[in-house]
């Protein structure tokens, strides 16, 4: 087998330099744990930022992807196959379920794709067309937040509020206005009647784990409605689970009309969605988008084996018990350190923000076995697999006490 160093000499001679990696090489993973090239054990707090939910080698996943890679994986948009009908049929079904605010019943209509950014472009590519039918070729704008991320593409880094990822890329589209989160007189501000879509996460991941308040995700409710205008739910790293509920909106209880969705959702094979409610999905007619990879047998079987084991083995309730206590713990922590200042988030999408720089931090806990993620300079962001127990958080909690303890000597 290929050392450490030349695995890393070939990225460096013949990959553009994108990407500042963690010095280790990752060969195999069972459930929580990853293993590398000396067969060292890490526990996984990052599920490869969100993607692999159900830990790795999940055996269902595995039998599943096996069975449909000897039958069929890919037969393109041309043709019929059995199974996007049917994870389309799921996914609304679950997104019309209880929200907890009487809109329960809303019909939905599905799209795939093959990541986030690609959900978020067909999202206000919908946005746009049933814009342009509500209020003419005008109707067009769109309202973003500051400090969010949508991906990398140019739509959806035009509503991406983070000069770092825009920086160089510019023009971007033209017509997107940003709005500070939870700033319910600037969103009434930003909005109006040229206004086709308002953009937003309800949980920032990315941009460090803020999440929007319930008031403030009413309003936009109410703005949106009272302007025509799409309310599309970036829940691409929050949704599917890991607030707790299927969908990130049925936590806040407040109904998109577009929802896209990405990460966890194919168990780690590429697979992005947006499901928008019947009002908005009839805006579109057949050519006026497509892909060809998006939603093939293999992405779509194993998403709904994704879904059914989620149901099987309870999983959000376990998000909601395990994502309590690690809060709880995360809390005791911001209490007793004194360079710990606050914890934000909920259920498996968490993050404590610290006085210093977080990379550090996550980089020494490699040393100790745990891999954490940092965001925004000072904060550890915690996406751990649902598959985590009490005592795997004791093991991280055990392991960021004891590094934020050493930086607090190393500061005095
Ligand atoms: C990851 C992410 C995206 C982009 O998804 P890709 O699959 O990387 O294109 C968009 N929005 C949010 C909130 C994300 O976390």
């Amino acid at each position: 087998m290929k050392t450490f160093e030349q695995i890393a000499e070939l990225e460096r001679r013949y990959l553009l330099g994108t990407y500042n990696r963690y010095p280790i090489v990752l060969t195999r993973g069972k459930g929580v744990f990853l293993y590398d090239l000396d067969d060292r054990r890490y526990l996984d707090f990052v599920s490869g930022l969100g993607v692999n939910a159900l830990g790795h080698a999940h055996p269902r996943i595995v039998k599943t992807i096996r069975e449909q890679a000897g039958r069929l994986i890919h037969v393109s948009n041309l043709y019929y196959h059995e199974y996007q009908g049917a994870l389309a049929e799921k996914l609304c079904t679950l997104a019309s379920g209880s929200s907890g605010d009487g809109s329960s019943g809303e019909k939905f209509r599905a799209f795939f794709q093959n990541s986030g950014t690609e959900a978020i472009e067909g999202s206000i590519k919908l946005a746009r067309l049933a814009g342009h039918r509500a209020g003419g070729e005008s109707k067009s704008r769109l309202v973003a937040l500051e400090g969010s991320y949508h991906g990398r593409t140019f739509g959806a880094l035009s509503l991406t509020g983070q000069e770092k990822h825009r920086k160089g890329f510019e023009p971007m589209l033209e017509e997107v206005t940003f709005v500070a989160q939870n700033d319910i007189e600037g969103l009434r501000a930003a909005v109006n009647d040229s206004t086709c879509a308002i953009v937003l996460e309800p949980i920032f991941g990315e941009g460090g784990i803020y999440e929007c308040s319930v008031e403030f995700l009413r309003e936009c409710r109410a703005v949106a409605d009272r302007h025509k205008a799409a309310l599309i739910f970036d829940e691409i790293q929050c949704g599917l689970g890991r607030t707790g509920t299927m969908f990130a909106f049925q936590s806040f209880g407040v109904t998109p009309d577009i929802v896209a969705i990405a990460k966890p959702i194919a168990a780690g094979l590429p697979l992005g969605a947006f499901i928008a409610k019947e009002e908005f999905a009839n805006a579109i007619s057949p050519g006026q988008h497509g892909t060809t990879f998006g939603g093939g047998p293999l992405a779509c079987r194993v998403a709904l084996e994704f879904l059914a084991i989620v149901e099987d083995e309870k999983l959000l309730d376990n998000v909601n018990k395990v994502g309590a206590y690690l809060q709880q713990e995360l809390k005791t922590i911001v209490e007793k350190s004194a360079v710990a200042k606050e914890v934000r988030g909920r259920g498996f999408i968490q993050g404590i923000n610290l006085e210093i720089p977080a990379r550090p931090i996550v980089d020494e806990a490699l040393a100790e076995g745990v891999l954490f993620n940092s965001t925004h300079d000072t904060v550890v962001r915690f996406l751990p697999p649902f598959l985590l127990e009490e005592k795997h958080v004791d093991k991280g909690i055990r392991v960021l006490k004891k590094l934020l303890k050493k930086k607090r000597k190393a500061a005095a």
